[in-house]
C-alpha cells in the first residue's frame, strides 16, 4: 500500500537521485521530471529503477509544458531542479530566470494539483553572502543580499528563487505549504557519471587539475544526509514556512586535500599539497573564467549552523571526513577520476 505520490523535479540531478531512492524505499510513489525524455533510460539505469518505479515527465524550468501533468495526483513535491553550472554564465539571467520562474511554475502546478507541501532545495547561497558571518555561523534568519559584490550569478539565482517562492506561497499558496532546505557544499558517493558541479572540488583535487590549493572553503554536507532531510521535512507536522540549513563542518580546500591524502594514500597521489597564495589565484583569474568564480571566496569563512534541523527534525550528519573519502572512493570505483 503506497503512502501517496511525490513529484521530484530534476530527477536526473545528483541530490534528486538520492531523494528519489529514499522516497521509494520509504513506500512513496514517485514521478520525476527531466528536461528531455532522451535522458530517461540513463537516469533510471543510474538509480537501478524501472520505468514503473520511476515514471518521468519532460518539463523544463524555462517553459510551461509538462508541469501540470507532472504534478497531477501528487500529494507532495520535492522541487530540486535548478541550474548549477561550473563556471560563470555570460549573463546572470541564464541562472536567475530558470531558477526563479521555474520555481513559480512548479508552485503553480503544485497548487492546482492540490499538493499539501512543497519542499524546495534552496542553498546556503541564499543565506551566507553579502554580510559578515555572525558569531557561531550563519543561521536560517540570515539572508544573502543579492546586490552585494560577493553575490555571483548562482548565489543570486538561489536567493532570488527562494525569496520569490516564499512571497508567492504567502500570497497564493494556502493551504499548500512551503519548506526550504538550504544545503552547503554537497559531497558523497555518485550514482553515475552525471553528478553535480559541487563534486568538482574533489574531482579537481583527485585529478591534480590545479598546481596547488587555493584558500577557499565550504560548509560540507553529505548527499545522503541532505536527501534524508528533504524526506523528513516533507511530512513532519507543523513545518509550514520553515527553512533548514543542511550543512556540516566548514573546511578549507587544503583540509579536504589533507583528508584525501591521509586516508587514500597512493590513490590520492595527484592531490596537490602546495597552498596557493591568494595573489597567485587572483592573477590566474585574469585568464581563467572558472578560477574567476572563486576569487571572491578567497579567505572567506562561511560557516553555517544546522542546529535548527537537528533540534526540530532530529537530523543527524555523518562526519565530513567520511563524505570526502566516500566521494573519492566512489569516483575511483566508477573510473571518473584519474588513477
Ligand atoms: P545537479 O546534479 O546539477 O542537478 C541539477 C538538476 O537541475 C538537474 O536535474 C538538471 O537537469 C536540473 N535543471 C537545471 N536546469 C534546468 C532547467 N532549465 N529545466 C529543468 N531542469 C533543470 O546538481 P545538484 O547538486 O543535485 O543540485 C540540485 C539542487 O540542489 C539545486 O537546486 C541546487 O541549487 C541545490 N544545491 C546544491 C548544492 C550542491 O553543493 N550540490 C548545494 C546547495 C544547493 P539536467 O540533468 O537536464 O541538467
Amino acid at each position: 500500500m503506497t503512502r501517496g505520490k511525490v513529484l521530484v523535479t530534476g530527477a536526473s540531478g545528483y541530490i534528486a537521485g538520492f531523494v528519489v531512492k529514499d522516497l521509494i524505499d520509504a513506500g512513496w510513489d514517485v514521478v520525476g521530471t527531466v528536461r528531455s525524455l532522451g535522458k530517461a533510460d540513463a537516469v533510471r539505469t543510474a538509480l537501478g529503477l524501472t520505468a514503473e518505479q520511476l515514471p518521468l515527465v519532460a518539463a523544463d524550468l524555462t517553459g510551461d509544458a509538462g508541469w501540470a501533468d507532472a504534478a497531477a495526483g501528487c500529494d507532495y513535491v520535492q522541487h530540486i531542479a535548478s541550474p548549477l553550472p561550473v563556471g560563470t554564465p555570460k549573463n546572470d539571467d541564464e541562472l536567475i530566470v530558470p531558477a526563479r520562474d521555474g520555481a513559480l511554475r512548479v508552485l503553480a502546478a503544485a497548487k492546482a494539483a492540490g499538493v499539501k507541501r512543497v519542499v524546495m532545495t534552496s542553498s546556503v547561497a541564499a543565506i551566507a553572502y553579502g554580510k559578515p558571518m555572525p558569531p557561531g555561523g550563519f543561521t536560517e534568519v540570515d539572508w544573502t543580499d543579492p546586490a552585494s559584490l560577493d553575490a555571483y550569478a548562482y548565489v543570486k539565482s538561489k536567493t532570488i528563487a527562494e525569496r520569490t517562492a516564499r512571497d508567492w506561497v504567502a500570497a497564493n499558496g494556502a493551504p499548500m505549504e512551503l519548506v526550504t532546505i538550504n544545503p552547503g557544499l554537497v559531497l558523497g558517493p555518485v550514482h553515475g557519471s552525471d553528478f553535480s558541479g559541487s563534486l568538482a572540488v574533489v574531482t579537481q583535487l583527485m585529478n591534480g587539475a590545479m598546481p596547488g590549493v587555493p584558500r577557499i572553503g565550504f560548509p560540507v554536507v553529505d548527499v545522503r544526509d541532505v536527501a534524508a532531510l528533504h524526506v523528513t521535512a516533507m511530512t513532519a507536522p507543523g513545518m509550514a514556512g520553515e527553512r533548514f540549513i543542511a550543512a556540516g563542518k566548514f573546511l578549507w580546500m587544503g583540509e579536504v586535500a589533507e583528508i584525501l591524502k591521509s586516508r587514500l594514500g597512493d590513490r590520492a597521489k595527484r592531490v596537490p599539497t602546495l597552498r596557493l597564495p591568494n595573489f597567485v589565484v587572483r592573477l590566474s583569474a585574469l585568464f581563467d573564467p572558472v578560477i574567476r568564480t572563486v576569487v571572491s571566496e578567497l579567505g572567506r569563512t562561511r560557516a553555517c549552523n544546522a542546529a535548527h534541523a537537528k533540534a526540530v527534525l532530529g537530523w543527524t550528519t555523518r562526519p565530513a571526513e567520511e563524505s570526502i573519502v566516500d566521494t573519492a572512493r566512489s569516483l575511483i570505483a566508477a573510473g571518473l577520476v584519474k588513477q
